[in-house]
């Protein structure tokens, strides 16, 4: 019997904080030895010299529509596009699946489609909405990671937001169930109050869908969560931050002892205002793209540590919602599971680190979520999930695309980096391989 299954050698290893070539021995599902010049046998030897061997992404922030919205994307193209740009485990959101994830039934029935279809591991968020605060705690019984709420409309009505009330009455609840959650952060209010004095046209172009949502809706938001975490101790995650200034709010907060996280995504990195009015339909999200000097300043929030995650929030929808010239009817959401990560190596890399990106995607994710130990690290005893990235250029083409519909923001765009291989618990991720629920711990 060999001492190893598998020992890829000679890759630059992004581990224990540091950037250093090593070799990696895989023993099972675990990472077995990570050092200099292995010695032992083994099974299978890859000589992966030139590339570099970065944890598997924990993607806590993907849409994956399924059961109910699988023509929108659905759980065995969501994970192939995650597999390929670089994802081993994800957190799917509560919406847009039909029935939303708020009760019992509604996460038994994902469970088991995630199951069946998913080639990623994986874990649920349950809703946070003023009818399901009776259901958390059933929710916590099921696994659920957290739960995650809309402090303005989510777009579907079976989704409802959270008013201060609600959100304060199911912090106090997750405290309790010692579970965290995540906040949509734009302030209904704060939006209506801009709208009163700027009316969106009907028609709107995007640049009237970017100038409708401004940063200040954001930064009420934000303070409007942190006070209730201030006053319920509950974990708060603040999701796709889109401004230096919202990092500041949270940075601010937890140097006060609250506990939050604050999460960017790809795409406020990597795309700008003026790149959205370019792009069109496909870069329609909300909070929406801002301008230029805002992505910089996101960038100098990222290297100075005060970003705590990347999600994708990889969310997309059939074409025939994202077409027509008035963008405030067209459907949100970028669909960057497959590119948004790639695409940011070379600035992040640049910026800040390697260690640093990787926190930001895979280890900070996995320990704010309870999937620590197991998930996010390139460690002894760890799944062995990673991926190879090679410094190859190459542009984006529609046909690489593996969501359920070709549509990216990033078509066309030069990369410096491709994924060159993903592995889940040792083994490339193929169209065989299966994905697992996940109960995060405690
Ligand atoms: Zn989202």
């Amino acid at each position: 019997m060999s001492d190893f299954d598998t020992i890829i050698r000679g890759a630059t290893v992004v581990a224990a904080g540091e950037a250093t070539i090593a070799d990696v021995g895989i023993s099972g599902e675990s990472f077995a030895a990570i050092g200099p010049d292995l010695a032992g046998s083994t099974e299978v030897e890859i000589d992966a010299s030139g590339k570099v061997l970065f944890p598997g992404l924990v993607d806590a922030h993907v849409h994956f529509n399924e059961p109910g919205r699988s023509e929108w994307e659905g759980f065995a193209t969501g994970s192939a596009a995650l597999a390929a740009g670089g994802g081993t485990c994800f957190i799917d959101m509560p919406l847009n699946s039909a029935p939303p994830l708020l009760d019992v039934g509604a996460f038994e029935a994902k469970r088991h489609a995630g199951e069946r279809r998913s080639r990623l591991d994986f874990a649920l968020w349950g809703g946070l909405t003023p009818h399901s605060l009776a259901n958390l705690a059933a929710l916590a019984g099921c696994g659920v990671a957290g739960f995650k709420a809309f402090l303005c409309p989510s777009g579907l009505a079976e989704f409802e937001a959270a008013d201060e009330a609600t959100l304060r009455e199911g912090m106090k609840i997750s405290a309790d169930l010692r579970l965290p959650v995540a906040v949509h952060a734009e302030s209904p209010a704060a939006l209506a109050a801009h709208w009163e004095k700027f009316p969106p046209p009907s028609p709107g172009t995007m640049a009237d869908w970017l100038a409708s949502r401004p940063v200040s809706a954001e930064l009420a938001a934000i303070e409007m969560a942190l006070a209730c975490a201030r006053d319920t101790g509950c974990a708060l995650h603040i999701v796709h931050i889109s401004s230096p200034e919202g990092v500041d709010l949270v940075t601010a907060a937890k140097r006060e002892g609250i506990d939050v996280t604050a999460e960017t995504c790809p795409h406020y990195l990597l795309l700008d205002a003026v790149m959205a009015c370019e792009i069109g339909p496909a870069a329609k999200c909300a909070p929406p793209l801002r301008p230029a000097a805002t992505v910089d300043g996101l960038w100098k929030s990222l290297a100075a540590g005060e970003i705590d995650t990347i999600g994708s929030d990889h969310s997309p929808a059939p074409p025939e919602l994202k077409q027509g010239n008035d963008f405030f009817a067209m459907w949100g959401g970028i669909a960057g599971a497959q590119h948004g990560f790639p695409l940011m190596i070379e600035r992040a890399v640049r910026e800040a680190s390697w260690p640093l990106l990787a926190a930001l995607v895979a280890g900070n994710p996995a320990r704010r979520f309870g999937l620590g130990g197991r998930k996010g690290r390139v460690a002894g005893g760890w799944d062995a999930d990673f991926c190879l990235l090679a410094a190859d250029e190459s542009v984006i083409g529609r046909e690489d695309l593996l969501s359920r519909h070709a549509i990216s923001p990033y078509v066309g765009r030069r990369s410096g980096w491709r994924v060159a291989s993903t592995w889940l618990r040792g083994e490339p991720v193929s169209p065989a391989t299966s994905g697992r629920f996940l109960v995060p711990g405690r």
